[in-house]
């Protein structure tokens, strides 16, 4: 036990103010308020060991996802093929500049950006590291994790896939089944990162 747990294991119900005792937990078991249903927390054991692999294998998806061609458009004898970067890159060649970079931010930037601090936060809670950034990097997470459209972004696409299908044909490239593999990872990254235990954590390793 560190000298510095001031925290206890008491925890507020962020929508009713109810107390809850959250000690005891076992094994992914699920903490929900009593009184308005909120999920107040899920344990995991070994969650940031997971946090740091899912977060790594994300990233290696996220730039195969870039690099790999993402869909591929015959019609009429004409076929062009496009990755990400260029598909964002055309909608600016159309005037569009402003949704280019709205596309850009929610579905490569934030993400992109949440995951490198998903995975360095992973491992500076599993190497107990008294970091004076951590509890920084945990605050912009829960922040920019709400502006990450990644599932949104994937659900748009499948869409419109089959909304063109029968102006085009089209090809699905590894890029879309790289992204579909980021997305999966991403969630799972996100998901062992719990609030309360995070920052019951973060407050047993403040430097
Ligand atoms: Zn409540």
């Amino acid at each position: 036990m560190s000298i510095h747990t001031h925290s206890d294991d008491r925890m507020a119900c962020p929508s009713c103010d109810q107390l809850y005792d959250m000690s005891g937990l076992a094994h992914l078991q699920k903490a929900r308020c009593g009184t308005c249903n909120h999920l107040l927390a899920t344990y995991r054991e070994d969650a940031y060991a997971h946090v740091v692999a899912f977060s790594i294998s994300g990233l290696i998806f996220f730039v195969l996802a870039c690099c790999y061609p993402f869909m591929s458009f015959k019609s009429s004898g004409m076929e062009s093929v496009m990755t990400l970067p260029q598909a964002i890159t055309q909608i600016k060649g159309e005037g569009m500049w402003d949704l280019a970079i709205l596309v850009a931010c929610f579905i490569l930037i934030i993400p992109a950006l949440v995951m490198v601090l998903t995975g360095a936060l992973g491992i500076s809670l599993l190497a107990g590291w008294r970091n004076y950034w951590a509890k920084d990097v945990a605050k912009l997470i829960f922040h920019l994790q709400v502006w990450s459209m990644v599932e949104v972004f994937f659900i748009g696409v499948l869409v419109s896939l089959f909304k063109i299908a029968h102006m085009a044909t089209v090809g699905i490239g590894i890029a879309f089944w790289s992204y579909a593999a980021f997305v999966i990872f991403f969630t799972l990254a996100l998901s062992n990162l719990d609030t309360f235990y995070t920052w019951k954590r973060l407050e047993e390793l403040e430097p």
